[in-house]
């Protein structure tokens, strides 16, 4: 394999106080791991949380640069997917740190995607009452989201992402060489984050991707250019922004829930499952969202079908009957949408948008109308 092209890096700081963190972002970055960890806390010892995949792609690369700067590492090896964020593998891991001899003044290192980051996150603030912990995202969705803002969780049987802490990492090295091994399936669920905060406050960023985004998934890889860091750079800044306004979820930070109350509802109706990762989802959410803020006359029509153009031309779902197999009926769909623990008192809180770029909270949408527009765009398959 040839060496990946280097970007000079980014550093996207988070402002959290004494919690504040650097996200560092360029492609090649996992090489400067060792170093910059020796930099943060000279003579740690660290313990890798990764999964089957991406031990396979990139272990490799995180042991060589650890080694390179002495730091003594071991790990442990989960299995792929979202039923590692499980109580059992929770227990698992926590064992395995203690285990390790990891102590306070130690590292955890979370390689890998959303998964990762949520259990090996949760881990690191629970043991021992609290452990500091380095973000390797090996994901676009945990790259652009899931590493900005500290919420880690794993699933309880009443639902996703019950049980968990806010618990901001130290470091988060962001390699957007890492993403050239992921499924372009799963890049492309991810993209649709990066879309959502041009959606949801960025025109300028939003318009960029349209012209840009066969770069951004690319990747650079031949040209070096840059794009896919730019991205990711603007996401994560603007994801940041949001977190230090609010870092608990209480007001402002709202706003990056546009397309999940919708997605999650199709989400848990395809039972969490393949067919349709939370990206789709999310994607599916946010064409639903501005379909119905232009029905309620919020903005035109001819704006609202724009940013669902730019959706559908990367191949992501944005209709109902874009997603495979059966879907339940507009009742189903809202009584989904009414377990979501975003729903207070049985108002429906919506995201809605006035416009490309200018997403606001509204927490008194008519469930009628909501229920009106679902079934007329579920009778569409
Ligand atoms: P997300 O970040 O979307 O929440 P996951 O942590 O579930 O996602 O990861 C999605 C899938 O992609 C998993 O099967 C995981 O093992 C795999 N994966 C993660 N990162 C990479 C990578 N860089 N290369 C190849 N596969 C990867
Ligand atoms: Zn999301």
């Amino acid at each position: 394999m040839t060496a990946p092209l280097r970007t000079d890096p980014t550093t996207v700081p988070v402002a959290l106080g004494e919690r504040s963190y650097d996200i560092v972002i360029g492609r090649g970055l996992i090489a400067s791991l060792g170093s910059r960890i020796e930099a943060l806390r000279p003579r740690a010892r660290v313990f890798i949380v990764t999964d089957k995949n991406i031990e396979l792609h990139h272990l490799d690369a995180v042991e060589e640069t650890l080694a390179e700067s002495a730091i003594a590492a071991s790990q442990l090896i989960v299995p792929p997917g979202e039923g590692s964020k499980s109580f059992r593998v929770f227990e698992q891991v926590c064992e395995a740190i203690i285990a390790a001899r990891i102590e306070r003044g130690d590292l955890v290192i979370a390689l890998g995607g959303g998964v990762i980051g949520d259990l090996a996150g949760f881990a690191a603030s629970a043991v021992r009452r609290g452990i500091d912990y380095v973000q390797v995202p090996t994901t676009l969705l945990a790259q652009v989201d899931s590493s900005v803002g500290g919420k880690t969780a794993v699933n309880s049987a009443h639902g996703k992402n019950l049980i968990g802490a806010f618990h901001q990492p130290i470091l988060v090295v962001a390699d957007t060489a890492l993403l050239d091994t992921l499924p372009r399936r799963e890049f492309r669920a991810g993209y649709a984050e990066v879309a959502k905060y041009g959606l949801l406050g960025d025109a300028a960023f939003f318009s960029w991707l349209e012209a840009n985004w066969r770069e951004v998934f690319a990747g650079g890889k031949a040209s070096g250019s840059g794009a896919r860091e730019h991205a990711i750079a603007v996401s994560c800044r603007a994801k940041a922004a949001i977190v230090a306004r609010d870092e608990r979820e209480t007001g402002d930070r709202a706003l990056l829930n546009l397309g999940h109350t919708f997605g999650h509802a199709l989400e848990a109706a395809c039972g969490f499952s393949d067919r349709l990762l939370h990206g789709e989802a999310v994607a599916a959410g946010m064409a639903l969202a501005f379909e119905f803020s232009a029905r309620l006359g919020l903005l035109p029509a001819a704006e609202s079908e724009r940013a669902i153009r730019h959706l559908a031309e990367v191949g992501l779902p944005t209709r109902p009957k874009d997603i495979a197999g059966g879907l339940p009926d507009a009742d189903a769909v809202m009584a989904l949408m009414a377990q979501d623990k975003k729903v207070k008192r049985g108002a429906l809180t919506f995201i809605l948008v006035r416009g490309i770029g200018a997403a606001f909270v509204e927490r008194g949408v008519d469930a009628a109308q909501v229920r009106a527009f679902l079934s007329e765009k579920l009778a569409e398959r």
